[in-house]
């Protein structure tokens, strides 16, 4: 798996981490998953640009179900993610903001990646259009509901972080969605 910047000011070394640690989170829950995870890995990028670069064409809008260019969203399709988040550097709110995109087109990767095919039952009417009860592939599905469902948990990292010359270590948490219940049957 690539991970492509597009931007000039977040700090690429602290959000590839926090992507790994999402991934590492989601494998803990079922390393079964994370075995067939492992093997379609390699075939995806995921592209993170900044949010002024959103033409509001591309497909859905993943995350917040607006086209609003200056909220933080992404979009998921075959082998590729596209993130639009705020190009700041920062360690604070905008990167928990930024993340809860990112993170949300991880998981829709992450399920693609390991439930291709399988279909769910919406059990809530979702914000890109969904209803309630109509099918779709899981790897949309249960990614949306968890969303409407609010079940999400903080993940905390340790993660390295600074510029080449000044690096430290620093704990940072963000929000994410909470699969381990449903990977673990899985
Ligand atoms: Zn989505």
């Amino acid at each position: 798996m690539k991970v492509v910047f597009h931007t000039d000011n977040i700090d690429q070394t602290f959000y590839r981490q926090m992507i790994h640690v999402y991934l590492g989170e989601l494998g803990l829950a079922n390393p079964d998953t994370f075995k067939r995870w492992k093997k379609v890995v390699k075939s995806w990028t995921i592209h993170i640009y900044p949010a002024s670069d959103w033409d509001g064409i591309d497909g859905r809008s993943g995350n917040t179900g607006t086209l609003n260019p200056m909220i933080p969203h992404g979009v998921t399709g075959e082998g590729i993610v596209k993130c639009y988040v705020i190009d700041v550097d920062d360690k604070g709110l905008t990167s928990l903001q930024n993340f809860s995109a990112i993170l949300h087109e991880v998981a829709h990767m992450y399920l693609i990646g390991v439930m291709r095919g399988i279909r769910g039952t919406f059990r809530n009417n979702d914000l890109s259009g969904n209803k309630k009860g109509s099918q779709a592939n899981v790897s949309t599905q249960e990614v949306h509901d968890r969303q409407m469902e609010g079940k999400m948990y903080q993940i905390k990292a340790h993660i390295n972080v600074g510029s080449w010359w000044n690096r430290k270590w620093v704990r940072y948490s963000c929000i994410a969605i909470d699969f381990r219940d449903f990977l673990r049957v899985n």
